[in-house]
């Protein structure tokens, strides 16, 4: 089965692995039916290793988010959030509104609003909040500073 215009979809997870293990699947099957897919961590995942510094674990985390990105034939942004300190602020939700405008998705997901991980709930309330927002003209007017 094949779509006569593909899709934009935007997969916004707390942390880079996140897309991969929630919807690695679905992603296959998009890319298979010849839609577009992007990953996004809004975390830089830096503080899930025993043994690897922060600084360690961002750089093998960013090479195995670009191993995933040649892969499956997507885009993966990383964003700088600090891993284990996000919070729905509104400077964070600014950064998504911004980026859910340039991808123009079609189809957006993300965590559940009630998940065991606190920046999972983080993201998912940003993801909800920027892409009910994302139309609202004066929210985030085009800047550097987001662009
Ligand atoms: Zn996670």
């Amino acid at each position: 089965m094949t779509s006569a215009e593909p899709l934009r979809i935007l997969i916004i997870g707390a942390h880079p692995d996140d897309c991969e293990i929630k919807a690695g699947g679905v992603t296959a099957l998009y890319r298979e039916i010849g839609h577009q897919v992007k990953f996004v961590s809004v975390t830089n995942g830096e503080s899930g290793h025993h043994q690897l510094s922060p600084a360690e674990l961002v750089k093998v985390r960013r090479a195995e988010t670009n191993q995933v990105a040649s892969l499956m034939g997507i885009e993966y942004e990383v964003l700088g959030n600090r891993d284990g300190r996000l919070q729905p602020t509104l400077e964070a939700r600014f950064e998504l509104i911004a980026l859910i405008r340039r991808y123009q998705p079609d189809l957006i997901l993300t965590h559940r609003p009630n998940d065991y991980h606190p920046d999972h709930r983080a993201t998912s309330t940003l993801v909800c909040d920027a892409a009910y927002m994302v139309i609202v003209p004066h929210i985030v007017p085009k800047c550097r500073r987001y662009a």
